[in-house]
């Protein structure tokens, strides 16, 4: 798991965990100058310190790659041991749940693009949320809080007017979780109109 990948297309999961464990790596304990991590790590008593900021990204990878491997060995026991580069562990997945029940693999899938969202967050790319449906109005160009920062709990903000209308004039505000729901619902969709 400690390898780098190599990965050409830069926007999946995996590419963005790739990036994402790359630039952990190359930033030890130097000093991330010019750079504000605040928001990110809320509860660390000496902000600006790298070395707390590193143990937040190096926390941050660690929790995903657990999550996807725990839920990938709880659909499927016999699932082989893990590829020996950390962002491989999105296919590893995938090949160890083909076989499961469809509601797991959906549930992956989820997974998935939530983390595709949290690592490119994480990195401080807060662009992968504009281009996501709100999961009520169906409108594109959810809006991500600048104070959200890095803060991956944050929540996105629908600003289309007529949304907020319905909604008792409340922008309505999705977690990461509600964004990957709906994008893999829709995925799944259009997939079936497809066939
Ligand atoms: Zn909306």
């Amino acid at each position: 798991m400690d390898q780098d990948a190599e990965v050409t297309d830069t926007d999946t999961a995996a590419a963005r965990l790739g990036q994402l464990h790359r630039y952990f790596r190359e930033r030890p304990v130097t000093g991330p100058e010019g750079h504000s991590y605040t928001a990110f790590r809320a509860r660390t008593p000496a902000a600006g310190s790298p070395i707390l900021y590193d143990t937040t990204v190096s926390e941050h990878i660690t929790n995903a790659v657990t999550e996807i491997v725990t839920h990938t060995r709880a659909a499927n026991p016999d699932a082989g041991p893990l590829p020996a580069r950390t962002a491989d562990v999105y296919a590893w997945a995938r090949d160890n749940m083909q076989h499961a029940p469809d509601v797991e693999q959906q549930r992956q899938a989820v997974i998935e693009a939530r983390h595709r969202l949290e690592h490119a967050i994480t990195a401080g790319d807060t662009t992968v949320v504009r281009p996501h449906r709100c999961p009520a109005c169906h409108t594109i160009g959810l809006h991500w809080p600048r104070e959200a920062g890095r803060n991956t709990r944050a929540k996105a903000v629908c600003v289309n007017l007529n949304c907020a209308a319905a909604n008792g004039g409340m922008h309505r505000r999705w977690s990461l979780e509600a964004l990957a729901c709906e994008q893999v619902r829709v995925e799944k969709m259009l997939r079936e109109c497809a066939t």
